[in-house]
């Protein structure tokens, strides 16, 4: 039995030295991604359950690493925010996100719209108030019809300078979407008080909503009180036709998860949009 104790305790520290040393390994060689064009996106649609059409997709990073294949955004984006890389990031990601929102705006799809995720650290500096909009412009894509989603964690630390930032960015007509709404502290305050026009209700409510009468319950208040606030309202991680279903009943949404699609790369994502719009 020691022997055995002995040996776990041995493979424990080689599993904890094998998970540090892709850590530390991959901190190394985040500042090159970007310039060895390793980062890509991949969008995942959003679709008006009311009209039964694509309204607009959102764009999630991803990390081609030459040695471990991809890494997700949940690896690395802390990584980039504690080195300081997260600015230059979100830049190439809207830069990106928006070049291809023009792309697809250019096939016909008008009014296509185009989210991306701002890390908590994007809202403490406020040049990006000025920053977003040049890289629309120069992507000619109109900032009506871009996206920027915060999560409540992001505003935690400094409400006050975070809202002015999204005043800003409010201002230059970009949209503001409250991600992952319900699972934070003070979220109620937050919607009073923040110019936001969209909010997503975290997947962790969305899972048993077809099976859990209470989930369904507290998705229905969050949908009831947004729309009496005004705001679209854009359910995650929807996975089963039967969440479709209950999400039906409940009015307007708009719906994303697998059951829709996966994320996808940008050929594949187009040919899944025309594919759809026939
Ligand atoms: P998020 O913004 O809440 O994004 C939704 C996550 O749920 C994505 O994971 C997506 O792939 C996944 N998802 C979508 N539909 C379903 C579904 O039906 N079921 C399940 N189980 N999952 C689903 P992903 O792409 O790994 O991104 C994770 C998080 O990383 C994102 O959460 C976002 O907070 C962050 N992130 C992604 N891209 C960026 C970026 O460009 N910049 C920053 N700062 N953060 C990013
Ligand atoms: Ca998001
Ligand atoms: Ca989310
Ligand atoms: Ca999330």
């Amino acid at each position: 039995a020691l022997a055995y104790a002995k040996e776990r305790g041995r493979n424990q520290i080689s599993q904890y030295g094998a998970a540090h040393e892709r850590e530390a390994m991959l901190e190394t060689h985040l500042p090159y991604a970007a310039k060895r064009g390793e980062l890509f996106l991949v969008y995942q649609p959003k679709v008006d359950l009311t009209s039964d059409t694509v309204m607009g997709v959102e764009a999630l990073i991803r990390w081609k690493h030459p040695l471990l294949g991809v890494i997700p955004p949940n690896e690395f984006i802390p990584l980039a925010e504690k080195r300081g890389l997260i600015c230059e990031i979100t830049q190439w990601v809207i830069e990106t996100a928006a070049k291809q929102g023009k792309l697809w705006q250019d096939f016909g799809l008008s009014g296509f719209k185009i989210s991306v995720n701002l890390s908590p650290y994007s809202l403490k500096h406020a040049q990006i108030v000025e920053q977003v909009p040049a890289l629309l412009q120069q992507a000619h894509f109109p900032p009506q019809d871009f996206i920027l989603e915060v999560t409540e964690t992001g505003l935690i630390e400094n409400v006050e300078k975070g809202r002015a930032v999204l005043n800003g960015l409010r201002a230059k007509g970009i949209q503001i979407a409250m991600d992952d709404f319900g699972v934070g502290f003070s979220s109620l305050s937050y919607l009073r008080n923040l110019p936001i026009s969209i909010l997503k209700v975290d997947r962790s409510f969305t899972a048993r909503i077809d099976q859990d009468e209470k989930d369904a319950m507290i998705v229905q208040t969050i949908v009831q009180l947004a729309k009496s606030m005004q705001f679209h309202i854009v359910v995650e991680g929807v996975e089963t036709a039967e969440q479709v279903q209950v999400l039906r009943q409940m009015g307007s949404l708009i719906a994303q998860g697998y059951f829709f699609s996966k994320p996808l790369a940008s050929g594949e994502i187009t040919d899944w949009l025309l594919e759809r719009k026939k």
